[in-house]
């Protein structure tokens, strides 16, 4: 089932979400709604409080080879290296991006839809993907990560798009 993508300025992508207690049939149904419905937006990662439900889940699906499209319940991230300077946008956000900077290499942790243990290494978009929707899982978007000047710009043009 495709789900309404929450956008900016509904509260809910303000939250701190809370974790996952159990892997259940209808979080393992809220999880492919959630690639359905990324794939309809022609997004490469969704997280949950983005459809309206506060809990830390997200799924990706980054299209590149070698890399497999997937879901993490609970996400630490337990290392970062470096740093890298990318556009990104947002599905909450449509129209707008910017340049935003990230740790360029990371290692992620959390738990699959089987409750079993997921280490996943990752460098270039899968890294940025990443950072980004657990990002959303404590209610941070990308436009917080960008200089209070660039926000600024980014905002009006928010606006003026809502307005017209
Ligand atoms: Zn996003």
């Amino acid at each position: 089932m495709i789900l309404d993508i929450r956008t900016f300025g509904d509260p809910v992508l303000r939250e701190k979400c809370a974790p996952v207690t159990e892997i259940d049939d209808e979080v393992r149904r809220l999880a492919a709604d959630m690639q359905e419905t990324m794939y309809d937006a022609d997004g490469i990662g969704l997280a949950a409080p983005q459809v309206g439900v506060p809990i830390r889940l997200f799924v990706y699906d980054v299209r590149q080879e070698g890399i497999s499209p997937g879901v993490l319940v609970n996400p630490e991230i337990v290392e970062e290296e470096g740093a890298v300077k990318e556009e990104e946008g947002c599905l909450s956000i449509p129209g707008l991006s910017e340049t935003v900077e990230r740790s360029e290499s990371i290692v992620a942790r959390g738990l699959g839809l089987d409750g079993e243990p997921v280490e996943i290494r990752a460098d270039g978009i899968l890294s940025r993907c990443i950072q980004h929707e657990k990002d959303h899982l404590d209610g941070i978007l990308f436009l917080d990560r960008v200089s209070p000047l660039k926000r600024k710009i980014l905002l009006a043009k928010w606006r003026k798009q809502e307005r017209d």
